[in-house]
């Protein structure tokens, strides 16, 4: 499909077409499309543009990355069908280790996404080998399969689009944990450390910028981040857009 650059939708078009691109070559699963749709609603919501409280949030997020000891950037189908490049950039510029992780685990799939990471330029990817698994406790599905180099001793982790359990149970296991998620109502985005409210397609190139810019400054600690608050920034976006819609 030929999209117009001028077409008004044509950047979440585009990302529909990577996600619909994914699911061809085997990144991505049936769910994971639907979970795509949505984040599309969510996005819709927020006015497609990265508000003000989610660069706080990539300023915090940068800065909680950086001063981690073992930080692990955890990617399923969809993160690797829409950021592959990005992905690859953030663990390269703060040492963080990639693992994959999947809800809808097959080993096929993950040596697919591991396959794509590596053609991005990944030196090395977690998850795939069983000899180094550990699971998480108190977790039911296959995602409590962690690797024992990565996640399961990691003190920070990037798990963008998850589900709520398993940010739940990261968080009982001990982890700080950041992610991306459209929807500021969702139980990953109230459970988490720092909820970056953006669509990971806008929010992972200014993370990485922002990663740049704060590794020159030589960090010794973090600002004191309310998510709370950040989360009920983006309730009130989202509140005065839908506003300025009905009073239309
Ligand atoms: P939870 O389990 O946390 O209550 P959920 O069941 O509604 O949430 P899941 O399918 O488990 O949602 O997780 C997918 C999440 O990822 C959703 O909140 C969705 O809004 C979000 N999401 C989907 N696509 C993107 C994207 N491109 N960027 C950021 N977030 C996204
Ligand atoms: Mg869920």
């Amino acid at each position: 499909m030929l999209i117009p650059k001028t077409h008004p939708r044509a950047a979440s078009l585009y990302i529909r077409e990577r996600l619909v691109g994914g699911y061809k070559s085997g990144l991505v699963v049936e769910e994971g499309l639907l979970a795509h749709g949505r984040g599309e609603m969510f996005d819709y919501l927020i006015g497609e543009k990265t508000s003000k409280a989610s660069h706080g949030a990539i300023k915090a997020a940068a800065q909680m990355f950086l001063l981690a000891k073992h930080p692990v950037i955890s990617v399923n189908g969809n993160f690797a069908a829409l950021c592959p490049k990005e992905i690859v950039l953030l663990s390269k510029i703060t040492g963080a280790e990639i693992e994959v992780n999947l809800f809808y685990a097959s080993a096929k799939r993950k040596k697919t996404i591991a396959q794509v990471l590596k053609k991005n330029g990944a030196a090395n990817v977690l998850g795939l080998d069983a000899k180094f698994s550990q699971t998480i406790p108190r977790l039911d599905s296959a995602r409590r399969v962690v690797d024992e180099r990565g996640m399961f001793i990691a003190d920070v982790v990037l798990v963008p689009l998850e589900d709520g359990d398993r940010t739940i149970a990261l968080k009982k296991f001990g982890k700080k944990v950041i992610t991306f998620d459209l929807n500021p109502m969702s139980r990953t985005a109230q459970t988490a450390d720092i909820t970056i409210v953006d669509n990971v397609t806008r929010g992972m190139g200014l993370l990485i910028k922002s990663c740049k810019k704060m590794k020159k400054k030589n960090l010794k600690k973090g600002l004191k981040f309310d998510n709370k608050k950040n989360l009920n920034q983006s309730i009130v976006t989202i509140k005065n857009n839908l506003g300025r819609m009905s009073n239309a």
